[in-house]
């Protein structure tokens, strides 16, 4: 991402930044906000080219090619440190370690930068040493603390940050943007739907994995509609392989539920606003079958289920239990 695109995305946050780093008044630390795919994560990596870039121009847009702008592209800038989540939460020895990293002199300019992504998933006493590193005053060390979900946080650290929020495009916006760059209108919806990103959804819209995914996800619907008795043989057989990891089952949730989603558009008289307009006509069938309430038991069904995923449970075992919930058996807990 550069300037031109940021400032095209998400206007206000790209202004506020950019005039901070064109006038050398940088925050000790910011708090970038918003939903998933709002591009957080690239907006950070393009202040920090910014900030270390040896020919910028104009001081703001990084040239791309210079050592400073390669190593940050890899993720080996030895001044530059990003902290995840280890698992489910960052932890204090996480935390513990970047301040001994940064208690050094930066290895090539005293200027140094931390990211810390997912920021509320920091555990207490994480945040609280964070709390500690945040007080100290470093004129050259600038934090960029990324999270789809502020309100989980330490208010010590809120207000320690100056918060710069992500706003997320309306879908029917982004959709157009994507048929505009080419990609197809029957999945532009559903690329509009999971990220705000021009350049996430176009990486999306080629991308095998994600296009498997599509399949499996109505499948398995389908299983569940006609075929009950068949549906953990279908879990078995394809879901399980495909969303293996976290991050994979997350997307894989999320398509599912956009065809509840659409169900209950189509009953609301939204047709216009569908994920999938390709399955319009098999879905109108459907939602002449089902009563609201059910199809809402079913959406908060999948939500829970997407919660879960954040509480280390079996991701078979979740599946399980929802597809039984799905299809409308006994167990409702
Ligand atoms: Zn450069």
């Amino acid at each position: 991402m550069n300037w031109q695109d940021f400032e095209q995305e998400q206007p206000y946050a790209a202004k506020i930044l950019k005039s901070g780093i064109e006038k050398s008044r940088v925050a000790h630390a910011y708090l970038f906000e918003g939903d998933r795919g709002t591009g957080k994560r690239a907006a950070s990596m393009l202040v920090a080219q910014s900030l270390f870039c040896e020919n910028s121009i104009d001081e703001v847009e990084p040239c791309g090619h210079c050592i400073n702008c390669k190593r940050i592209e890899n993720g080996n800038h030895p001044d530059i440190h990003l902290v995840e989540p280890d698992g489910l939460s960052i932890k204090i020895e996480q935390i513990r370690s970047l301040r001994k990293e940064f208690s050094k002199s930066g290895l090539e300019s005293n200027k140094k930068l931390y990211i810390i992504v997912d920021a509320e998933k920091m555990t207490i006493s994480a945040a609280n040493s964070l709390l500690k590193f945040l007080e100290e005053p470093n004129m050259e060390t600038t934090a960029i603390l990324l999270t789809e979900q502020p309100q989980r946080m330490l208010p010590t650290i809120l207000s320690r940050c100056q918060a710069i929020s992500f706003k997320s495009l309306p879908t029917n916006i982004m959709t157009k943007k994507l048929i505009e760059a080419g990609v197809h209108s029957v999945k532009a919806p559903l690329l509009a739907t999971i990220t705000n990103q021009l350049q996430e959804a176009l990486e999306l819209n080629d991308d095998d994995w994600f296009a498997q995914a599509r399949k499996i996800v109505l499948k398995l619907y389908e299983v569940l509609k006609q075929n009950p008795l068949y549906v953990m043989t279908a879990l078995h057989e394809e879901w399980n392989g495909h969303f293996k990891e976290k991050q994979q089952l997350e997307i894989g949730l999320d398509l599912l539920l956009f065809i509840y989603k659409d169900i209950l558009y189509i009953q609301l008289g939204k047709e216009t606003e569908l994920i999938y307009p390709d399955q319009h006509e098999k879905f109108k069938v459907d939602a002449l079958q089902i009563s609201s309430g059910r199809l809402s038991k079913q959406m908060t069904a999948i939500l829970e289920a997407k919660r879960k995923l954040n509480v280390n449970i079996n991701p078979q075992l979740l599946m399980e239990q929802l597809v039984l919930k799905l299809q409308g058996g006994h167990i409702f807990v």
